[in-house]
């Protein structure tokens, strides 16, 4: 899976520019505000029609422009593609593959794939559980086809029951509906939970391995799935899952009734991150968290790899800060193979891989 090149126009900062890129490593260099991260976004938004910054489309836009359009020729499953976004102000935008207009952004997924890191993924390890739900849920929509279906149908759900629990005072006639949502929730659980908890056991040995590797031996990582009521999912099929489900369903009813609040299901799942065996949202350093979350991403790409036989694309922004050199290193040698974009504002780096394709952007002009 790779990026030949990018087409640009009224996006962000640039103009009617074309970068063409290598099935290689491709360093973005630049000073700051140049546009280094707007070109890893723009890559991104092809990967399923939105940015990976909290932007609405409008904000894609280049000031005073009323279009943008990100245009890029891919090889994906060994053929060669083309991909297009054209957004415009104030009217909904249009996705293309190979030129047809696609109905609606699923449509993209599976074209080009992408495992993303960029600075604000330290919240993976800082933040809370919903982060690395989100995680887990992008994840695997793009691996498991099923999975896509099974959280859409969970969501609609959890909405539905959050309502009855909320308006059953007034309209008590919606507590005869409880029963039902409950059982078709807990079904859905038992299938996000299946694929969960081996997603995560897969993810957490990578992770740990790279971690090791990236920490010269000196902190260990632990990623463990948490779902609720302690039910241990590893191995468990949804079927074995459900009853337990229901059971923890049952015994939040009047906890639920009272509150007005969906307590049990999928919706609190976690995965708990330990460094050196303490909690890494609360000890972790700056860099042991950078450190992390870098081992995520890159076990995530290992997972992709291992289950599609194809690299997805690699995109780090602003990886190497607050890393040291050792740690900087560790990451450089682990990008030789598959496509990656890396973005940095200094040149030394560059020097260390040889046969990288360096562009250096200086306000949304590619210079070399
Ligand atoms: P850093 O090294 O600081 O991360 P960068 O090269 O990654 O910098 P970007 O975030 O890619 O910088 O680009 C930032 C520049 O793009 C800013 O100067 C910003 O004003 C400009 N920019 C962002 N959105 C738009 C827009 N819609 N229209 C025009 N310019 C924009
Ligand atoms: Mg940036």
């Amino acid at each position: 899976m790779n990026v030949n090149e990018i087409y640009l126009d009224g996006y962000r900062n640039y103009i009617d520019t074309t970068a063409h890129f290598i099935n290689g490593v491709n360093v973005i260099t630049g000073r700051n505000a140049q546009g280094k991260t707007n070109l890893i976004e723009a890559i991104y938004y092809l990967t399923s029609g939105r940015s990976f910054r909290p932007a609405s489309d409008k904000e894609l836009i280049k000031f005073d422009t009323e279009t943008a359009c990100i245009r890029a020729g891919i090889v994906s499953n060994e053929r060669e593609q083309t991909l297009e976004a054209r957004i415009f102000r104030g009217r909904r935008r249009h996705l293309f593959a190979n030129d047809v207009k696609l109905k609606k952004a699923a449509e993209l997924a599976g074209r080009l794939t992408a495992v993303l890191f960029s600075p604000d993924d330290l919240t993976l390890i800082k933040d809370g559980a919903s982060v690395r739900r989100k995680m887990m849920d992008n994840c695997l929509s793009q691996l498991r086809p099923g999975y896509l279906a099974a959280l859409t149908e969970f969501n609609k759900l959890y909405e539905h029951k959050t309502r009855i629990l909320r308006d059953y005072h007034e309209k008590p006639s919606l507590l005869e509906l409880l029963d039902d949502y409950d059982l078709r929730l807990a079904e859905q659980s038992a299938k996000l939970i299946y694929y969960r908890a081996a997603f995560a056991e897969g993810l957490s040995k990578r992770a740990a391995k790279i971690h090791d590797e990236f920490a010269s031996g000196t902190e260990t990582l632990s990623i463990t799935y948490k779902t609720v009521g302690r039910i241990d999912a590893e191995g468990k099929k949804p079927s074995e899952l459900l009853p337990l489900l229901l059971r923890h369903q049952a015994e939040h009813r009047n906890a639920e009734l009272r509150s007005g609040l969906c307590l049990s299901g999928a919706h609190k799942d976690d995965l708990e991150i330990e460094i050196n065996g303490t909690p890494a949202r609360k000890y972790a350093s700056q860099g042991q968290a950078r450190t992390a979350s870098v081992s995520i991403k890159l076990a995530e790409r290992d997972i992709h790899y291992d289950d599609k036989n194809e690299y997805p694309v690699l995109l780090l922004d602003d990886v190497l800060s607050e890393l040291d050199s050792k740690r900087q290193n560790f990451i450089l040698s682990r990008i030789k193979e598959g496509q990656v974009f890396i973005t940095c504002c200094e040149d030394t780096v560059i020097e260390a891989l040889h046969n990288g394709n360096t562009l250096r952007i200086e306000k949304g002009k590619i210079i070399a």
